[in-house]
């Protein structure tokens, strides 16, 4: 049987707060549905860096997106290229960074919000470019596309939690209260996905420190979690935070995809 991925990247969520606010994550594990790990994000904490260390495996050294204000498409090959190489489906739900670093950069609203387009390297995509568009809008917005399009790769990407973050710093009601209301979302989601039989990666690009910002090396802005839900998916004997930089040669291994140059090439057993 092929495999299916979906991977959450829940915008600006620390590890602390997570396994402290998300019950029903949690509920998961205490049940040995999901695994749940450590992620030490690549340097700087920073989105657009983190997006493509995420989605390409290689490090803001070498990719060059190294700040926020990099606007260009990738010059790697990301897991939707070798998806689509593969003749793969691809789509995503998330912020319009997405878009830049893969399909069309600089960004249109009008005429990228909305995408469809086989040739393209995501080719199904709804992308969002307010930092306040709501996480259960999001959430929607990748269901209906995993339903319609039945892509073998869909990132969701909602930004809810670091735009609290931002307003209010992570030690505050505000932001331990976005992440629980995410958690009750994915709730919503999760056991859908499972029943249809996805392999499911939940994590963070990087995650918020009390000054409502995030950036430096602090563990709140560089510690995140993962969570693996899947029957390919054994779990991984690891002492330490897992390198952000393996998260995209793991997708390769559930989808069957041989990992780009670039990438780490990690040892370890998944589904044959
Ligand atoms: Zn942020």
């Amino acid at each position: 049987m092929k495999n299916k991925v979906i991977l959450v990247i829940l915008d600006g969520l620390n590890y602390e707060t997570a396994i402290k606010r998300m019950g029903y994550m949690q509920h998961l594990v205490e049940n040995n549905i999901a695994d749940l790990y450590q992620v030490k994000a690549e340097l700087p904490t920073l989105s657009r860096p983190l997006y493509e260390a995420i989605l390409t495996g290689t490090a803001p050294y070498i990719n060059g997106i190294v700040n926020n204000q990099v606007v260009r498409r990738s010059h790697e090959r990301s897991i939707f290229h070798l998806a689509r190489e593969k003749g793969l489906k691809t789509a995503a739900a998330a912020y319009y960074w997405i878009s830049e670093l893969y399909n069309k950069s600089p960004f249109d609203a009008i005429s990228d919000r909305e995408q469809a387009d086989e040739s393209q390297v995501i080719q199904y995509g709804k992308f969002y470019f307010e930092d306040t568009y709501p996480d259960s809008h999001l959430l929607i917005d990748g269901e209906i596309l995993r339903r319609k399009v039945d892509p073998d790769f869909l990132l969701i990407h909602p930004m809810g939690i670091d735009d609290v973050g931002h307003r209010y710093g992570s030690e505050t009601k505000e932001y331990h209260n976005k992440v629980t209301e995410v958690d009750t979302l994915l709730s919503k989601y999760i056991p859908l996905w499972i029943k249809e039989g996805y392999h499911i990666m939940i994590t963070a690009d990087h995650g918020m420190n009390a000054y409502a910002n995030h950036g430096g090396i602090g563990a709140d802005e560089r510690i995140v979690p993962l969570w693996t839900i899947g029957a390919c998916f054994k779990k991984m004997d690891v002492k330490e935070e897992i390198p952000q930089l393996m998260l995209a040669p793991i997708i390769c291994r559930i989808l069957n995809l041989a990992i780009s140059d670039k990438m780490i090439d990690i040892d370890l057993t998944f589904c044959d």
